[in-house]
């Protein structure tokens, strides 16, 4: 209801509506795909805008199921979109697309976590989805790894996601997820989508976020050491840091007080500096933990 004045005048779709698509191709949605469809187009419109520009280099869709955002991404202008799918049952459709669209569209068939998507189309690539949730986080921290091969990541998540990717230290959703992802990229909130926008509709809100990849990580450490240490102090939120980082290394103790820390302080008061500071910390201290050798 909010951007309904913005039209789609002159983008009248070359194909038939989507609904019409899915009743005559007999598709319905496997949940247990994640599949839930957009067909509202101000809404795919606005996905599309918010990726832009997608005139140069490529478009990476995962999961398009049906279309719909990528009908939205080509009649937006992109030039060459790849989109990777599970489920054979969309291939018909999506070859449907690929035709009104001629040389702008390529369906990858398969697993897109089997897929090295930083190494599909030329640069710059920008990746655009309504991700499947159940793989929604690994699909992430894999592109999160991938550095500055994507210049820009625009996901809807769950909205519960989202805010721990977007999260305050402080803050009950602050945690691994959040500084996995603000630690490599600048995270923004762009809009919500409520459950009935969809077919059928999921059962919580869904927000739309924007990762922009650093050049560098916002303070230097090792990613590994970094995500040991997270992964402790976090895994055990209720704990004192001087206990929970002793998984990390018997010398705990110290490497908090050399670093300023309170060892009495737990994970969520730290910031994502003071984490990083620890990661080398413990990374200088040498291979002395419980997973050292490993
Ligand atoms: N993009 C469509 C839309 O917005 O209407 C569909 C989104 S639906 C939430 C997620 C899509 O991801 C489904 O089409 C599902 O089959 C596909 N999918 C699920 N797991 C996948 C995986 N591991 N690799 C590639 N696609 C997957």
């Amino acid at each position: 209801p909010t951007d309904r004045s913005e039209g789609n005048a002159g983008k009248v779709p070359p194909l038939p509506p989507l609904r019409d698509v899915i009743a005559r191709h007999g598709l319905s949605a496997n949940r247990a795909l994640g599949q839930n469809f957009l067909f509202d187009l101000n809404l795919t419109g606005r996905i599309a805008r918010a990726a832009a520009p997608l005139d140069a280099g490529t478009v990476i869709e995962i999961g398009p199921g049906p279309g719909g955002l990528t009908r939205a991404l080509l009649d937006h202008g992109a030039g060459a979109v790849i989109v990777i799918e599970r489920d054979r049952r969309f291939l018909p459709v999506l070859a449907e697309i690929s035709a009104a669209y001629p040389g702008r569209l390529q369906v990858i068939e398969g697993d897109a976590l089997k897929v090295d998507a930083a190494k599909l189309g030329s640069a710059p690539r920008r990746i655009v989805a309504n991700l499947p949730y159940n793989v929604a986080t690994p699909l992430l921290l894999g592109w999160l790894d991938a550095g500055t091969a994507f210049t820009s990541l625009t996901l809807m998540f769950q909205k519960e996601v989202a805010e721990r990717l977007l999260a305050r230290p402080k803050t009950k959703d602050y945690g691994r997820l959040t500084i996995a992802a603000q630690w490599r990229a600048d995270v923004k909130r762009l809009f919500d989508i409520p459950p009935r926008a969809f077919t059928p509709p999921p059962k919580v809100t869904s927000t739309v976020v924007q990762l922009i990849p650093r050049a560098e990580p916002l303070f230097a450490a090792d990613a590994t050491m970094l995500e040991r240490v997270t992964a402790a102090a976090f895994g055990q939120r209720r704990k004192m840091l001087r206990q929970s980082l002793r998984q990390v290394s018997p010398q705990a103790d110290e490497v908090l007080v050399a670093t300023g820390i309170a060892p009495t302080a737990r994970g969520e008061e730290l910031s994502i500096e003071q984490f990083c500071a620890l990661a080398r910390a413990f990374k200088a201290e040498g291979p002395t933990g419980p997973r050292a050798g490993l």
